[in-house]
């Protein structure tokens, strides 16, 4: 078994060159990147013809696509995954997404990926490289500004709201000492339209079993903050500890954004962590008319905010900022003897001290580029077009005749077709699927208190006025037909 120096030298000679063709030299380069970027060239200038929703016939036939010993063409993959990745289901780039919480994925995005991937800079650490980690920290400093957090405030870049929410409680759990013998006693106060992501990571994060109190909303589907008031006092008395509060600048059910201004107030008085959940807000803030409905979220410790969603961005953008950089600090780091060569500085903190994350995707180039090559400008006047979008909408619907939800804070809102019979919820289910089939615009629904609603989400950026008419087209006709048709129960 023992080899000399002549054998492993000459099975050295052979492994290189198979393993040498994972760098294509620039005609092999060329071979695969040709097509790869016709295929997306192609796609980006079709798609506004293209439906925004195919149902799914065979969802079976990818798992046939086996990994091998021998690569593939390139055009042979490409047209596999046209027909199975590209094709069915919900089309996120397309204007007519109105359902969940769209954002489209601006070009600039894939661009910045792009760089991101070929150059694979490494922007966990700022002694690997500076500059990444500056861009970084820049970005989260700018975010910081926005809200209205001092300088000295820090964040992260993550994956998405998710694990933004994530890091906001973890850090919470630590600075607010919460050890293992005190989460039962210690409550967390939320509405029942608080995203579910917060109270995943409450389970995640260890809390599973903290006292989770559900406050009661007024008409506007806002936090009440006097039975938030009220609730604290009954805990106080029962000997409990309130730990901490989360409010919604912008629910994803209905767009609402909590009374932050008094809520904050509260929390400060009461020493309660303040967390905002402003995923999909949040950048809405970048609309100067609607600064006033954000008054208060300066107040807050923590605030999570989605750049793939009000920045639209594609997919694997989120972020969380935090007021006090030493409570991200405390949760978070933490050194290894093989990374005894990298040094950390004070003066600009490292991604990896302020995540789970250690080796990560340098996403911040990807926002970065974005806002370099655009500016500012298009984006406030791309989130202002969404508000008036889904005003437009709110009006048109009513004159329809469907009951709506609330007057819209932001660029969601709830309504549904009434007939006074007792199964109107099925009805609504109904029109989903109709639309679902039509196609051209793909709308999804939310269930409120027993009620069913329909939703319209408007933030892709490639959405405008005649998506929004398709619906109502679309609405229109489906009520008309149900009207004819209803003595046979058809739905
Ligand atoms: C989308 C959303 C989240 C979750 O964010 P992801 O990026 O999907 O992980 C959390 N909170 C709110 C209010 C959201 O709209």
């Amino acid at each position: 078994m023992i080899m000399t120096i002549s054998e492993i030298t000459e099975k050295l000679r052979q492994l290189e060159v198979r393993s040498s063709l994972l760098e294509p030299n620039q005609p092999e380069r060329d071979k695969w990147s040709a097509p790869v970027f016709q295929y997306a060239d192609d796609f980006l200038t079709s798609v506004h013809e293209k439906k925004t929703y195919v149902v799914p016939e065979d969802v079976e036939t990818l798992s046939d696509f086996k990994i091998e010993e021998e690569g593939k063409s390139v055009g042979e993959v490409i047209g596999i995954l046209q027909k199975e990745v590209d094709t069915p289901g919900i089309n996120p780039a397309s204007g007519g997404h109105l359902g969940y919480i769209p954002g489209g994925g601006i070009y600039t995005t894939a661009l910045g990926d792009y760089l991101a991937s070929v150059f694979n800079r490494y922007s966990g650490i700022f002694f690997a490289n500076p500059g990444a980690v500056r861009m970084e920290n820049m970005l989260i400093r700018w975010m910081n500004r926005l809200i209205g957090y001092p300088d000295s405030a820090f964040g992260n870049l993550t994956s998405g709201g998710s694990v933004a929410n994530l890091i906001a409680i973890v850090s919470a759990r630590d600075a607010m000492d919460i050890k293992a013998n005190k989460v039962a006693t210690s409550c967390v106060y939320l509405t029942g339209q608080i995203h579910h992501s917060i109270l995943k990571a409450l389970r995640i994060a260890g809390l599973a079993e903290i006292q989770v109190r559900l406050i009661p909303m007024n008409n506007l589907f806002q936090l009440d903050v006097k039975a938030l008031r009220q609730q604290v006092d009954d805990d106080l008395a029962e000997g409990l500890s309130p730990f901490m509060v989360v409010a919604s600048a912008g629910t994803t059910d209905t767009g609402s954004i909590d009374d932050l201004q008094n809520i904050g107030e509260f929390a400060i008085a009461h020493h309660l962590w303040f967390h905002v959940d402003a995923a999909y807000g949040g950048f809405f803030m970048l609309v100067k008319s609607e600064h006033d409905k954000f008054r208060g979220i300066e107040l807050s410790d923590s605030v999570s905010i989605d750049p793939h969603k009000g920045l639209f961005l594609a997919y694997g953008s989120g972020a969380v900022l935090i007021k006090n950089k030493e409570q991200m600090l405390r949760s978070h780091v933490y050194r290894a003897n093989y990374m005894q060569d990298a040094y950390f500085t004070e003066q600009e903190p490292s991604p990896a001290d302020l995540s789970p994350e250690l080796t990560k995707h340098f996403r911040g180039m990807r926002m970065w580029l974005s806002l370099q090559l655009h500016g500012l400008k298009p984006f406030r006047a791309c989130l202002e077009e969404k508000l008036w979008l889904c005003r437009y909408f709110y009006h048109k619907v009513a004159a329809l005749g469907f009951e709506v939800g609330p007057e819209p804070d932001l660029s969601v809102c709830i309504y549904r077709y009434t007939t006074n019979e007792n199964d109107d919820n099925q009805l609504n289910a109904w029109l989903v699927e109709k639309i679902q089939e039509d196609g051209r615009v793909f709308i999804s629904s939310t269930t409120i208190e027993g009620v069913f609603w329909l939703r319209l989400a408007v933030l892709s950026f490639r959405t405008h006025r005649k998506h929004v008419d398709i619906l109502l087209e679309i609405l229109q006709r489906e009520v008309g037909n149900l009207i004819s048709s209803r003595k046979e129960k058809s739905y």
